[in-house]
């Protein structure tokens, strides 16, 4: 499950052109464009550039590479989001996830 589809289970509708990727707060600031490295089969590795924009606070985290203070930012914002209907730790694992395909894409920069 990504986030997108977390806010779909709860019936919530998130815009994605006006929310930050990372913690689906608004106002994002920042674009990034990534290459998101997908193995498909076995002799073909497609790439395919991905967009993952970010709000302020959470751009000055990607800057540090905090993986793990980002993941506890966007859990919370997330969780407050989904009126604390969805347990942090499924929020988390959530988020973890997610971001770490950007992570992954992004270190190859
Ligand atoms: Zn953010």
């Amino acid at each position: 499950m990504n986030i997108q589809e977390l806010f779909g289970v709860q019936g919530l509708d998130r815009s994605k052109a006006s929310a930050c990727d990372f913690c689906a707060g608004p106002n994002p600031l920042v674009r990034y464009l990534v290459q998101d490295i997908k193995t498909v089969e076995i002799e073909a590795e497609l790439t395919s550039v991905g967009e993952w924009l970010a709000c302020a606070s959470c751009a000055a985290l990607i800057v540090q590479s905090d993986i793990e203070g980002l993941i506890e930012l966007a859990s919370e914002r997330l969780q407050k989001q989904l009126g604390n209907k969805v347990a942090l730790s499924v929020i988390a694992a959530t988020v973890r996830q997610s971001h770490g395909r950007f992570w992954q894409a992004w270190k190859h920069h």
